[in-house]
């Protein structure tokens, strides 16, 4: 129901969670991290409140550089923590809002091709269907474009990849998604709310836009593949 990407320049995990709770006024039933640890993709989530979620950090705190959050409305598959986003299989780790309306198509497709299912949910097959583009040999760019055109449905779409540093792909039909510039590094959110502390500057990506950000630069294309360019405004401090 809310989403977050970091690509920071120190530990992410607490400005993951400081935007999770910008977002909370959405409303929630579970929530989650994802990030890099010594490369390695590495989660965290828990059921109910973002306190949950807090304290199993404080348990186990990450370090990661680079990371992504969620805060879920269940849609499909009950809220617990096995259905919490990010989702991920060891080649990527995705978060979500909205629903993939053709997910039995793709849950079976992808399970007949060996792909193993852990949750319940709508969103765990846009993770197998990336990963079985990477596992062809594509580059993320091009396993995402390719989902993204098997995919119906509504969706924002955040994706983070094992032995990936320094990228982000965003993607976006039917739910917001913004990027948001920083001079500590580049930011993907639901909204400005989510981005207001941490960017100096927002772009909204358009209708079926997805999106390639990295710390340096950040590539906007359309749904044709086509390089595309977004508008930048300034985001006020405290909006
Ligand atoms: N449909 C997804 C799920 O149920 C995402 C829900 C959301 O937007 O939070 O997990």
């Amino acid at each position: 129901c809310g989403i977050v990407g970091i690509l920071g320049r120190g530990p992410v995990a607490p400005a993951l969670i400081e935007a999770l709770r910008r977002l909370e006024y959405r409303g929630y039933d579970s929530a989650g991290v994802a990030t890099l640890e010594d490369g390695r993709l590495t989660r965290l989530r828990a059921s109910g409140k973002l306190r949950n979620l807090e304290e199993k950090l404080a348990g186990h705190p990450l370090k990661g550089e680079i990371g992504i959050g969620h805060t879920r409305w269940a849609t499909h598959g009950r809220p617990n923590e096995t259905n919490a986003h990010p989702h991920a299989n060891g080649k990527v780790a995705v978060v979500h809002n909205g629903i993939i309306e053709n997910f039995r198509e793709l849950r079976e497709e992808l399970m007949a091709k060996g792909h193993v299912f852990s949750t319940q949910t709508d969103s765990e097959a846009v993770a197998h269907l990336v990963a079985d583009y990477l596992r062809e040999g594509t580059t993320p760019q091009a396993a995402v474009a390719s989902a993204l055109a098997r995919l119906k449905g509504a969706f924002a779409l955040v994706f983070l990849f094992d032995g990936r540093t320094d990228l982000l792909i965003g993607a976006r039909r039917g739910s917001p998604l913004a990027v948001g510039f920083g001079e500590d590094g580049a930011y993907l959110g639901s909204d400005a709310l989510a981005l207001a502390p941490l960017a100096k500057e927002i772009a909204y990506l358009e209708e079926d836009d997805w999106v390639v950000v990295t710390r340096e630069k950040t590539t906007f294309f359309n749904a044709a593949g086509e390089e595309v360019v977004r508008a930048r405004r300034p985001l006020q401090a405290g909006s």
